[in-house]
């Protein structure tokens, strides 16, 4: 990373702030579509990572579609410039009528039970059309496992409920279009994902007129140095290979291969840029204490997720042991022992991978502000959310 640029835009913006960096989102969708070049593959990206109105409008203009999980998200997609059939709206355990008012707005549902389902059939009977998502009860990551038994995740429709799942679509009339799977994990064994994708594939010869099979996301990024991501470009050929016989034989050449990344996108393309408040020696360890907390990037407390942290004020500096903590008042750390180069006060501290679930789950707790946001690549840096003020904090009060 340009230190000088990023030394810069925190004396300019203040801290704490987010950066992104459209180059590195511009990238990782490239790669995406490469990967996937073998076969009609489209995606969809899974703002619930971040929705920035800004973010959403360079996915937009690089060609990408929207995964949805709200009517909020819904909404900003529309108000981004998406074309409703671009949209997906995935929700789980939401009320019929906000499905019902995302079908109103014209976007693609994918539906994620049968009580709901069978409501919308009895509704709309064959003027319906939808995805319906299935729960292989995989568990992807190194293990692969088809759990007959119990069943304890609250996403999908069961595979073992395929039956059920037909005797709606008879009753009803209601159409399915699409077959859906996001198992949620991380994957780095390309064999796994592909085992998976089989089990779909089988689930797909009960539904004639599929448009398309969408397999959520699971694309994982490098986080530690060292880390693996998901090999893409080998999976891709993969699965470009394997869905092209399935759809042949099928019976529909046609037929397009979704994906919902939201981590692959934008996780590497944010930086979160923080200020040191003080250093503190205790007996056994040294704290760096930042201005900013797990009320702004929750990853460490709420996932023992690891960033990686880098002093751009001095990072040629001799490496040392930190304890870096946020300033919430209750157990706050962002990194444990951590080695860094050496820390002073008003140093200015970068985490890595922090565009995925870093702004998007911040909160106002403790009464702080939300951090700005700062947008970086082929034009000029560009405030793309203002720093929250305290008042922002009274703004939806009803007060005497
Ligand atoms: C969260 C989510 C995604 C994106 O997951 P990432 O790990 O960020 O890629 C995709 N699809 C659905 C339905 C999701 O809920």
């Amino acid at each position: 990373m340009d230190h000088a640029l990023f030394n810069h835009i925190a004396a300019e913006y203040g801290t704490p702030l987010y950066v992104y960096d459209s180059r590195i989102i511009a990238r990782q969708y490239r790669r995406l579509t490469q990967a996937f070049s073998g076969t009609d593959a489209r995606f969809f990206y899974a703002c619930k990572a971040l929705s920035n109105i800004s973010i959403l409008r360079i996915l937009k203009e690089l060609g990408a579609g929207l995964d949805t999980v709200s009517i909020g998200e819904v909404q900003l997609g529309l108000h981004a410039g998406f074309e409703p059939q671009n949209i997906i709206f995935t929700p789980n355990c939401v009320s019929l009528e906000e499905i019902l008012e995302a079908r109103e707005l014209g976007v693609n549902l994918n539906i994620d039970n049968l009580s709901i389902l069978e409501q919308l059939g009895h509704r709309l009977g064959s003027s319906a059309s939808v995805c319906v998502r299935i729960n292989p009860h995989i568990m992807a990551g190194g293990n692969y496992k088809i759990s007959t038994g119990h069943i304890d995740s609250k996403f999908g429709i069961s595979i073992h409920q395929m039956r059920h799942l037909e005797r709606i679509v008879k009753s009803t009339g209601i159409h399915i279009k699409g077959i859906h799977m996001h198992t949620g994990s991380e994957i780095l064994d390309t064999s796994v994902f592909l085992q998976s994708v089989d089990i779909l594939y089988d689930v797909a010869a009960h539904f004639p007129g599929l448009e398309f099979i969408d397999l959520g996301s699971g694309f994982k990024v490098p986080y530690k140095p060292g880390d693996e991501g998901t090999p893409i470009e080998e999976l891709g050929q993969q699965l470009s290979a394997s869905f092209n016989t399935f759809r042949t034989e099928y019976g529909n050449p046609h037929m397009q291969i979704w994906f919902e990344p939201g981590k692959f996108l934008v996780s590497e393309s944010g930086y979160l840029l923080v200020s040191t408040n003080v250093i503190k020696h205790t007996t056994a360890t040294v704290f760096a204490g930042v201005n900013s907390g797990f009320n702004h990037l929750i990853r460490p407390m709420l996932y023992d997720a690891y960033h990686r942290i880098e002093n751009i004020s001095n990072p040629l500096g001799a490496e040392r042991l930190y304890t870096v903590v946020g300033n919430i008042c209750e157990t706050d750390t962002f990194a444990w022992d951590r080695k860094i180069s050496e820390i002073r006060e008003k140093d200015i501290l970068c985490f890595h991978n922090a565009g995925a679930y870093g702004f998007e789950m911040s909160s106002n707790y403790n009464s702080r502000e939300k951090p700005a946001e700062v947008l970086i690549g082929d034009d000029a840096p560009r405030l793309i959310r203002k720093r929250q003020h305290w008042k922002d904090l009274l703004r939806d009060q009803v007060q005497e």
